[in-house]
């Protein structure tokens, strides 16, 4: 059997989802799962309607928007589009209740971020079926257990595998169709398992059924050396060996969620990414492979801040000191992207959450004197060439610069 994924930008409006009932209905042959996320923006949207309820803004106008953007899709899709609409709404229903639910933020954050996914599967499946494909809505939540962890939900692997292995029989006459990013946990709660996370959720199918591959069918016609709205040289891998890939997410490439690549690599399930707009081209395939000399790959990284602890009683930064603030970091949850240390300074940059920040400030303060700049960008060159490395070297307004034998990273003011 194989996976499919399908995002947000391939599930924008009605000729999108039409395009994408097309690909489905190339491959319906063979067993099939397919994973979807919420419609274009609505995860964003959603988070925005739980702020502005926070905050005891109006979040009525919000919620409008995105009904009336769902309801049109549904009109421009069905001959007659009431009774998916009726299941929007109630969908809708259950998102205001659980807006005025009690519990902590991230509680709540998963109870209502996660129906945007449960929206778009709804809508997805029934056209699906509208179309004559043999197609069942499944409840992701009832197959993903977590963690009680809320937004970061860590995949309990022995239940999940234990709930997915009974599908193998509905996937012999069914096309499944599931929400990406969400699963459930013990108390019975929805969780999620962080933003961008339905790529993740295809991988962990894929790995409890042993799938023979999965696809990442996206805007782009690959994996490629370079995000094209930057760099319009940008090159597409013809195929990636899954160590490179991992590396690449982890540097910050957005292609793939980065944990996606792990349970994949390790039941040797060749990964796709493909074009949406051209099913045709043969995309990247990242699988157990040998590429000699890969091109030179570039990774921007926005919205990064850096912070720099100087010692303030004439010693010199030492093991102490250092363990003082990766354990600060390692309590407040926060990944380090490139470090860097002096005489009498440690310096750090890291993703810039305005929250996290002022915590992570409040701490060291106490032991440092910190300083720090935000709106930086993080570029990283892989396998740099020496025409690479000259050219990134020389970029204006760097503020850090770190090479290895493979890797140069340069941190720049934007
Ligand atoms: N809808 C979720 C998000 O935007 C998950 C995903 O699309 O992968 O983060
Ligand atoms: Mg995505």
């Amino acid at each position: 059997m194989k996976v499919f994924k399908f995002g947000g930008a391939s599930l924008k409006n009605a000729s999108a989802i039409q395009n994408m009932a097309s690909i489905v209905k190339a491959y319906a042959g063979s067993p099939l799962l397919i994973v979807v996320s919420a419609m274009g923006k609505t995860t964003n949207a959603l988070e925005s309607i739980l702020n502005s309820y926070t905050k005891e803004g109006d979040y009525q106008a919000e919620l409008s928007t995105l009904k009336s953007y769902h309801f049109t899709i549904c009109e421009n899709l069905f001959a007659d589009p009431e009774p998916v609409k009726k299941k929007i709404f109630s969908i809708l229903e259950e998102l205001t209740e659980n807006l005025h639910t009690p519990g902590d933020y991230d509680q709540v954050y998963d109870q209502v971020i996660s129906l945007g996914e449960v929206m778009s599967s709804v809508i997805v499946s029934s056209y699906l079926v509208e179309q004559g494909l043999p197609c069942q809505w499944l409840d992701a939540r009832k197959h993903i257990i977590t963690d009680t962890a809320f937004r970061e939900g860590k995949v309990d692997w022995k239940k999940t595998e234990e709930h997915i292995q009974h599908l193998k029989n509905d996937l012999q006459n069914h096309v499944l169709l599931t929400q990406g990013f969400i699963g459930s946990n013990e108390l019975g709660f929805t969780t999620t398992l962080g933003r961008e996370g339905s790529d993740y959720t295809a991988a962990i199918f894929a790995s409890c059924l042993q799938a023979e591959s999965v696809t990442i069918w996206k805007d782009v016609p690959g994996v490629m050396s370079a995000d094209p709205k930057r760099l319009p040289n940008a090159i597409v891998f013809d195929e990636l060996p899954y160590t490179e890939a991992a590396e690449m997410t982890y540097y910050g490439a957005s292609v793939i969620h980065p944990k996606t690549i792990k349970p994949l690599a390790l039941k040797q399930i060749p990964l796709y990414v493909k074009c949406f707009d051209d099913h045709t081209l043969p995309g990247t395939k990242i699988h157990e492979c040998k590429v000699d000399k890969l091109p030179p790959l570039i990774v921007f990284k926005d919205n990064q801040c850096l912070l720099s602890c100087r010692v303030t009683d004439y010693t010199f930064i030492n093991e102490e000191q250092i363990s003082i603030i990766f354990n600060a970091l390692a309590d407040l949850d926060i990944k380090i992207n490139v470090m860097q240390n002096s005489a009498i300074s440690f310096s750090f940059c890291i993703d810039f959450r305005e929250s996290k920040l002022n915590h992570l400030l409040d701490r060291l303060q106490q032991y440092f004197e910190v300083y720090y700049n935000t709106g930086l960008t993080l570029i990283t060159v892989k396998n740099y060439d020496a025409a690479t490395f000259d050219e990134y070297r020389k970029k204006p307004g760097i503020l850090i610069e770190q090479s290895s034998r493979s890797t140069l990273q340069i941190l720049l003011r934007a």
